[in-house]
């Protein structure tokens, strides 16, 4: 696949996003729970998130892993159906799991501070999407001294294949390169962006739109499909502009796509230009916003958003 140092890694997140990807694809009750912060889980999030952690606890016992969700829900005297749900699900995948493991797999993911080397986890990004039946991606990533160093994204609504990246060795899905596209011509620029207003401001979306003379159709996807796209070359630009000044972007929603995009050939920063920084544990504190292009009409797009005053903190 890759030949470089990171291949065990790779083999790793290969096998944890196959099989993850299957139990999505098998969770057929497409049910969602509020959790405390108001935003909806569902089975598939907490068996994605089990698999996902055990599989990298047993080949790497030492790492620490960030991932979104914790068993606190699962284990109250209110979810009992959740957790035989859930027990059947991971019956189908891994047969003979007891439920005391399950939720001690998901509970490894419980780490809350940065480390050296540690991975993020968002067992099921655009949860929203999962059960609009839409896109949705379980993301993982490998974090080194505050960089990315391995990435994985399964989007099983785009591709059965596993995307995957590590750096400086490019990015994969399947047997096939991924590469962005060429085009400089901003009038054409294709653009990525949530389906939920409430996670990109679409009216300031609007106004780039309108100052660069961009005329083609904005895709809305949920999810890091939308790194995906950009990084296959199906589109030119990702934005994702703040809807307050106060939301701090979580670094399992990033993390795995921005590595896949620049290993494509493409730039990812916030919308001042500045670089993600993933070393402040679960947040991106110092970012505003996400930016992601295939490199050509990044600075176009950045010089428009500080013209606008928009996302510059
Ligand atoms: P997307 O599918 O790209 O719309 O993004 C889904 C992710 O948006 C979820 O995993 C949430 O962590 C994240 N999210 C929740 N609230 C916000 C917000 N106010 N701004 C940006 N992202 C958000
Ligand atoms: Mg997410």
């Amino acid at each position: 696949m890759f030949n470089n140092s990171y291949s065990k890694e790779l083999q790793i997140v290969h096998a944890a996003l196959s099989e993850a990807a299957l139990l999505c694809r098998s969770v057929q009750e497409r049910v969602a729970i509020t959790k405390g912060d108001r935003s909806p889980v569902t089975i598939a999030d907490f068996g994605s998130q089990a698999l996902v952690c055990r599989t990298l606890r047993e080949a790497f016992p030492d790492d620490p892993i960030i991932a979104e969700e914790d068993s606190t829900l699962l284990r109250s005297d209110a979810q009992t159906e959740l957790r035989e749900t859930l027990g059947q699900q991971l019956e189908v995948i891994r047969p003979g799991t007891s439920m005391k493991s399950a939720l001690k797999w998901i509970d490894y993911g419980n780490a809350e501070t940065y480390s050296d080397r540690f991975w993020t986890l968002d067992p099921i990004d655009g949860t929203k999407g999962f059960l609009r039946k839409g896109q949705f991606a379980v993301a993982l990533a490998l974090i080194i001294e505050g960089e990315v160093a391995v990435a994985g994204l399964a989007c099983p609504n785009l591709d059965y294949n596993i995307f995957l990246a590590a750096t400086g060795c490019g990015a994969r899905l399947g047997d096939s390169p991924l590469r962005v596209s060429t085009a400089e011509d901003l009038e054409h620029a294709r653009i990525c962006e949530s389906v939920e207003s409430s996670h990109s401001a679409h009216q300031d979306v609007e106004r780039v739109v309108g100052h660069l003379g961009i005329a083609a159709k904005r895709k809305r996807l949920d999810s890091q499909a939308k790194y995906a796209v950009v990084a296959s070359g199906d589109a030119e630009i990702y934005m994702r502009l703040p809807t307050r000044k106060d939301y701090v972007e979580r670094i399992w929603d990033h993390a795995a796509g921005a590595l896949l995009l620049t290993e494509a050939g493409g730039k990812v920063t916030d919308c001042a230009g500045k670089e993600l920084d993933f070393s402040c544990g679960k947040g991106l504190e110092h970012n505003h916003g996400i930016i992601g292009t295939n490199g050509e009409v990044h600075d176009e797009v950045i010089e428009a958003l500080k013209i606008l005053k928009i996302g510059q903190s």
